[in-house]
């Protein structure tokens, strides 16, 4: 059971359509949160103009992405707006190890992949905008796709928008810093999610059995 093999620390999936506010957001939660690690994907889409290599995502190619699904590399992978999208499984295994929340800026199939394999330690977000129509104009304020994905992206959002009651909680993020406040009071509870711990130890320690 891979949910013995791995450690100490907790998952946060935050999913959302693109453009509803998940990297501003996130930016100001690592501003705000201790002891957490970045679960940088591998993607085989273009990078945007800003994103890094190996920061924004891990940028390969259709062909390197399919010798990493052969070979058992990836936690989680997806097809989404035809690109593939994957989490690779040994960074999350050492960063749970070492006690961290790990937070996944995941789309919903690749959010029920690691409910259905680490559900006990994982906890959930679905964030997005109050209207499609606001998703459209910051999709458009931001300028970093072309018009044609964007109207592909927005195309997927109206699909999306039908899992939100899969998550654990959700953020309509409408004033950022009361979304991004909600944000660091989801990954605080994360951490302490009953499931989390191991209950016999515990009960043994408070019945006076051990040290
Ligand atoms: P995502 O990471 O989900 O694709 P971004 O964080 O890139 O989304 O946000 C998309 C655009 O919307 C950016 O231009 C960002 O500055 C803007 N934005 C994010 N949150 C808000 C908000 N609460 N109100 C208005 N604009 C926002
Ligand atoms: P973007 O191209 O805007 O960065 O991301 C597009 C979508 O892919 C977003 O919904 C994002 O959450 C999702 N995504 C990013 N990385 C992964 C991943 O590793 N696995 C899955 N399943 N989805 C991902």
């Amino acid at each position: 059971m891979i949910e013995k093999e791995l450690g100490k620390g907790a998952i946060l999936i935050i999913s959302g359509p693109s453009g509803c506010g998940k990297s501003s957001l996130l930016k100001i939660f690592y501003e705000n949160f201790l002891n957490y690690y970045f679960s940088i994907s591998t993607t085989t889409r273009l990078p945007r103009i800003g994103e890094i290599d190996g920061v924004d995502y891990f940028f390969t190619t259709k062909e390197e992405f399919e010798k990493d699904i052969e070979n058992g590399n990836f936690l989680e992978y997806a097809k989404v707006h035809d690109n593939y999208y994957g989490t690779s499984l040994r960074p999350i295994k050492k960063a749970l190890d070492d006690g961290k929340l790990v937070i996944f800026d995941i789309d919903v199939q690749g959010h029920d992949l690691v409910r259905q394999k680490l559900d006990s330690i994982t906890t959930s977000v679905f964030i997005t905008t109050p209207s499609l129509k606001e998703l459209e104009n910051r999709l458009y304020k931001r300028d970093t796709d072309h018009p044609e994905i964007i109207q592909n992206r927005l195309k997927n959002a109206k699909i999306e928008i039908f899992s939100l009651d899969k998550y654990d909680y959700l953020i309509l993020n409408d004033d950022l810093e009361v979304a991004s406040r909600n944000l660091i009071a989801i990954g605080t509870v994360a951490m302490i999610k009953a499931s989390l711990f191991d209950k016999d130890k515990i009960i043994s320690i408070w019945n006076g059995n051990e040290e």
